[in-house]
């Protein structure tokens, strides 16, 4: 087992009711964007929303994790499955990566069937920019279909 790496995790405000039962069984089962750390132990050292768009949040709620020591802050894959995804994800990485030092992954739990293939069907995801990003929670369709 490698070391144990703290995570810090921020959801989009629209689902800002969430238990995070999603990405906790992710974190749990290491699957999804959580898959990076199948050979470590994790910490959640944070949990937040973005404070609703355009995301005055982003700009605090790293600061409170990295003074518990976050090492990396996952963007929810509410980010990329609401409809529609969230536009100023790439800034918001970019933003947070420049301002805090802190490496950033998009994404926590595998994207549940139903959403892929809405995004599918409305083309949400066409951009060959979009490969880079749904790379970490793609999964396979058996994964996704239990996160329906
Ligand atoms: S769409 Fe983006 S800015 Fe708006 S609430 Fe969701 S995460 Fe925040």
């Amino acid at each position: 087992m490698k070391d144990k790496v703290k995570i810090g995790i921020i959801i989009c405000d629209r689902y800002r009711n969430c238990a995070g039962g999603k990405c906790l069984r992710a974190l749990r089962n290491r699957e999804g964007a959580f898959s990076v750390y199948k050979d470590n132990e994790v910490e959640l050292v944070g949990y937040a929303n973005c404070g609703g768009c355009p995301g005055g949040n982003i700009e605090y709620a790293p600061v409170e994790m990295i003074k518990n020591v976050a090492e990396v802050i996952h963007l929810a894959t509410g980010f990329i499955v609401g409809y529609p995804p969230c536009p100023y994800l790439e800034f918001f990485r970019n933003f947070i990566t420049a301002s805090f030092g802190v490496k950033v992954i998009i994404g926590t739990h595998p994207i549940p069937q139903k959403y892929y293939d809405m995004h599918h069907l409305l083309g949400s995801w066409n951009d060959p920019e979009w490969e880079e990003i749904l790379k970490p929670t793609l999964a396979d369709e058996k994964i996704r279909l239990a996160y329906d």
